[in-house]
């Protein structure tokens, strides 16, 4: 007899329990769900770790702050209907994120689109809705108030800035330096000027938005980038046409994915907001403060699942062969934008307490050696018609694959 033993995952990875052998996903056993699903491979994002997700955040943050879902990290249209019952706007980043945030039943009001190389029609698009536009560029400020002309309504804009200062260790910087995102702070008073031409009937101002970077774990980086972004939107207060009512600090908030990592520590983000929402009642009176996120809102409640096809050895390396891959799962891959390859979260999802443990390579069946799920990691013994679960997958996953690349089906995605 071999003692049972509780598998060691690798980041922490307690988002979904574990109930007789099997990880539970929507409060069903991985297996019930597949036959439910009827294929894999399939993306699924939990409900109520979506929910469980706001409401932590909610508790640590200062009521005044409003938060906004960035739907490019997931724009799976149910679950950005789901969120929009959660959070307080949307923020999109093209004409066909609209949509779906306005089919989610979003308040136009609580919409914003930001985004580089915004299209005079999605600018159109945009104005007709009555949602907030980020402007980017000097050629949108000229392209928003000849639309608003040609509709009769007034354009709601804030301006995008980019700043002068970098947000520390984040996975992707946004801002700071050259960057095609934004108007660069030194730019921004005769951007606003030109907006305060055009006069408010045509360019209704609102506001700053400030975006540095994405996936940072640090709070001290957080809390600093917030802190710098909050005194130069201050500063370019003073070149405003109208009072800031809109003050966008951006997000960045990380998830950890790799060995080591370690959730975010909100607590220190929250008592900062806290000090800049004082703040700001005094020096912009007049103005919400929004915070924006993407994958810290829904990358830790999405599982990606595969079915293990073939089990083969070469020279003495393992290989599981599973039905989903790059394809689907880029970032998984390591293909997404990592300098360096490193291993999602990765686990047998019907084998969750396992007698045997072994070492092995998941690949997925695209012929390219980029086709790597999982690089010589322990796993629970796995045979073909096992369930490969990829942890940390509700952001960045489906969307930002490229599925057409050799022709396999497209994944299902469900939310439950
Ligand atoms: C991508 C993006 C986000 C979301 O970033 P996350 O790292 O997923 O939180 C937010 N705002 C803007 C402007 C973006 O481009």
């Amino acid at each position: 007899m071999v003692a049972e033993k509780v598998l060691p995952m690798h980041a922490p990875m307690n988002m979904f329990p574990v109930d007789a052998g099997e990880l539970m996903v929507g409060g069903m056993p991985l297996t019930q769900l597949a036959a439910r699903v009827g294929r894999t491979p399939f993306y699924a994002y939990d409900r109520a770790l979506l929910e469980r997700r706001v409401g932590e955040l909610r508790a640590a943050l200062p009521p005044a702050i409003k938060l906004h879902y960035a739907m490019k990290a997931n724009p799976m249209p149910a679950l950005v209907c789901h969120m929009a019952g959660l959070v307080d706007g949307i923020d999109v980043a093209s004409g066909g994120e609209l949509k779906v945030a306005l089919d989610a039943g979003t308040d136009p009001h609580e919409v914003s689109f930001a985004g580089p190389g915004k299209s005079c029609g999605e600018l159109r698009q945009a104005v007709a809705a009555g949602i907030l536009i980020n402007i980017e560029s000097f050629r949108e400020i000229d392209e928003l108030a000849a639309l608003s002309q040609e509709l009769g309504l007034p354009a709601r804009v804030a301006v995008r800035v980019n700043p002068d200062f970098e947000l520390k260790s984040s996975g992707m910087k946004m801002g700071g330096g050259p960057k095609q995102f934004g108007i660069d702070a030194e730019q921004v008073p005769q951007a606003l000027a030109e907006i305060g031409r055009h006069g408010s009937s045509r360019l209704a101002f609102e506001g700053f938005h400030l975006f540095a970077g994405s996936q940072n774990l640090k709070a001290a980086s957080i809390v600093e980038a917030q802190c710098k972004s909050y005194e130069l939107a201050l500063r370019l207060a003073a070149h405003a046409p109208t009072p800031v009512r809109f003050l966008n600090l951006g997000g960045g908030f990380g998830i950890p994915y790799f060995p080591g990592e370690q959730r975010l520590d909100l607590a220190p983000i929250g008592a900062n907001l806290a000090a800049l929402v004082q703040r700001a009642g005094v020096e912009l009176p007049a103005a919400e403060l929004v915070i924006e996120l993407g994958r810290y809102l829904v990358g830790e409640a999405g599982i990606y699942v595969t079915r293990v096809v073939d089990r083969k050895l070469s020279r003495g390396q393992l290989f599981l062969v599973v039905d989903g891959g790059l394809h689907h799962h880029l970032s998984a891959s390591g293909n997404f934008g990592q300098v360096i390859r490193k291993n999602y979260p990765v686990t047998i999802g019907n084998h969750m307490v396992a007698p045997e443990m072994e070492i092995a390579t998941v690949v997925g069946p695209l012929c390219t050696p980029l086709d790597l799920l999982a690089d010589r990691m322990e796993l629970a013994r796995a045979e073909p018609g096992d369930l490969v679960v990829i942890f940390q997958s509700g952001a960045y996953g489906a969307s930002a694959s490229p599925q057409a690349f050799l022709g396999h089906p497209a994944v299902v995605e469900v939310l439950v």
